[in-house]
Formats: structure tokens, sequence, C-alpha cells
């Protein structure tokens, strides 16, 4: 019957969205895709925050049908706060689920109004190639603004857009 042909490859989609707020601090600023760019903003959340990282598990999990990130760490368990994201990616990645699959490739979309991010691009991209053990050229990282309409471009939020393309055992 069409249709029950395992498939050779999957895709998967994923999106965050974290509340920002000033920060005058010397310790101020947001960890996005693991790494911390400094700036006078911290994001709002229950784990460090780094809402590409988010967006990239939930991909993940999207593209084998795996439910999402809030399944696998719930934000109310206080085990999770002030998480490093890191180690969530780390744990998606080790699951049987995925066993076997290889990643084609990411692509993602980094949309912040504040802070500026095109200095930071090359070592986003880098620190994701690092940790999804992929060349540099199977990650796709753009960063916009959001022209400042809505809560991302009103410098409320940050938010993020992952797609991952993974091939077959
Ligand atoms: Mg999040």
């Amino acid at each position: 019957m069409p249709g029950n042909l395992a498939p050779a490859h999957r895709v998967g989609i994923g999106y965050d969205i974290h509340r920002i707020e000033s920060d005058a601090s010397p310790e101020a600023g947001l960890i996005l895709a693991g790494v911390k760019i400094p700036c006078p903003w911290k994001v709002i959340a229950h784990s460090d925050g780094d809402l590409v990282l988010h967006a990239l598990c939930d991909a993940l999990l999207g593209a084998v049908a795996a439910g999402d990130l809030g399944e696998q760490f719930p934000d109310t368990d206080p085990a999770h706060r002030g998480r490093d994201s890191t180690e969530f990616l780390a744990h998606i990645l080790a699951l049987p689920v995925l066993n076997g699959w290889r990643i084609g490739n990411v692509d993602i979309n980094v949309i912040a109004q504040v802070p500026r991010l095109s200095a930071h691009k090359p070592g986003m991209r880098q620190r994701l190639a690092e940790l999804l053990a992929l060349p540099l050229d199977r990650i796709g990282l753009k960063a916009r603004t959001n022209e400042g309409v809505d809560a991302v471009g009103e410098k409320r939020a940050v938010q993020a857009q992952a797609v991952v393309l993974i091939e077959a055992p």
C-alpha cells in the first residue's frame, strides 16, 4: 500500500520564542546557539533560554515524531532551572529513536531586533557544527530583525526557527 515505505529522509521543524528584558548588570547577555552574546539584555526562561537550541531540539524530535522538548524536559521541573541547553541537545541526539539517523543539514532563522547578531553568526554556526558534529557547510544560520513590529520588533522577545533533514540509518 502506498505510504508504507520507510522513508530515506525525514524532515523536522522547530520554533521557539522567549521574552527578553533590559539588564544593565555586567553578566547580562543572551545565550544563542550555545554562544554567549554580551549585550544589555537578558532572556526570561527556566533554562539558560537558548531558544536557537530549543528550536533545533524540537526540529530533531519532530523529524522522528518523538514529541517536543517540553515533554522531554518539563519547565516545571526545578532540576532544569538555569540548565545549559547544550545538555538538552546532547540528550536528544542520544535518544534511541534517533539511533542511526544522520543529520543531512540544518537551517536556522534567528529573529531579534536586539541584540544585533551579524557579528556573532560565524561563532554560532561554528558552535552548532561542533555540537552536531557536522561540517560547517551543513549549517545554515540567518539572523534578521523583525522590522520593528510585533513583540520581537518591540524588543520584548527573541525568536528562532529551525529545520532539520535526517537521513535513514
Ligand atoms: Mg525555549
